[in-house]
């Protein structure tokens, strides 16, 4: 579904992922883990188009968008919640998940039903509808930017750290929503994380990248008990 050969992508003077080949199947929930400064957040930006590659390609279910315009890979399927969630604080959650659902200004019928899925997964959403963004809590906040991104009906979620500052019970509550959205959708899921032991046992597969350049892949149980993993990684 997703493939990207090669890329290599940075800011300014500073190349911070270099020769990044990795592909994602339609359905597979993957996950990138890394230290602080890996590169996880710039690989996530550059398949959304945030920032464009200096090198390789990414195709999306077989077309090319590296280059395109962000807004552009997001009807093409992409959604992606960035780290630190930046939902807008002085919205309403209901104005926020609009925002989300840009793509529909024409087509209210798939709006409308877009909502309707983000509000029938997140209830806590539907009743906080008129709630100011700023005054949610951290996990709410967290739910309202995976909303958001729900709202273009992607094919493919880019979860940025989204344990980012939250308690460790709310965390786990969060990826039991990514499970069952995974599961109950069929939803394909990259998420990038810290929290790699967590991660691990949620999702199917995974990559390790070490100063910007992928060390190892394989499955999630595979890393898990892979001994490099487990002392750099998993504090053994
Ligand atoms: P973290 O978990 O801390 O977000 P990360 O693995 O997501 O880490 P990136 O944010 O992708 O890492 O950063 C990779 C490298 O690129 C780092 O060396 C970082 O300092 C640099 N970098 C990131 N954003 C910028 C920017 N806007 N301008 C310049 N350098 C940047």
């Amino acid at each position: 579904m997703l493939e990207l050969e090669m890329v290599s992508a940075g800011y300014g003077a500073v190349v911070a992922v270099r020769d990044i080949t990795l592909h994602i199947n339609r359905g597979e929930f993957v996950t990138l883990i890394g230290s602080n400064g890996a590169g996880k957040s710039t690989i996530l930006r550059t398949i959304s188009g945030l920032i464009k590659p200096r090198q390789g390609t990414i195709r999306f279910e077989g077309k090319r968008i590296d280059g395109l315009a962000p807004h552009s890979i997001v009807r093409a399927g992409i959604a992606h919640v960035p780290e630190g969630r930046h939902v807008f604080p002085d919205l309403s959650v209901a104005e926020n998940l609009e925002m989300g659902g840009f793509i529909w200004r024409r087509e209210p019928a798939q709006f409308r039903e877009a909502l309707d899925l983000v509000y029938s997964m997140f209830p806590k959403l539907a009743q906080r509808r008129a709630q100011m963004a700023g005054t949610l809590s951290g996990g709410e906040q967290q739910m309202l930017a995976v909303g958001r991104a729900l709202m273009s009906r992607p094919r493919l979620l880019l979860l940025d750290e989204p344990s980012l500052g939250l308690a460790p019970k709310i965390v786990l509550e969060m990826f039991n929503l990514f499970a069952h959205l995974h599961r109950t959708t069929g939803l394909t899921i990259l998420l990038v994380e810290q929290l790699a032991a967590l991660t691990l046992e949620y999702t199917q597969r995974g990559y390790v990248l070490e100063r910007g350049e992928i060390k190892l892949s394989d499955s999630s149980a595979a890393l898990r008990s892979n001994p490099r993993v487990q002392q750099i990684y998993l504090g053994a």
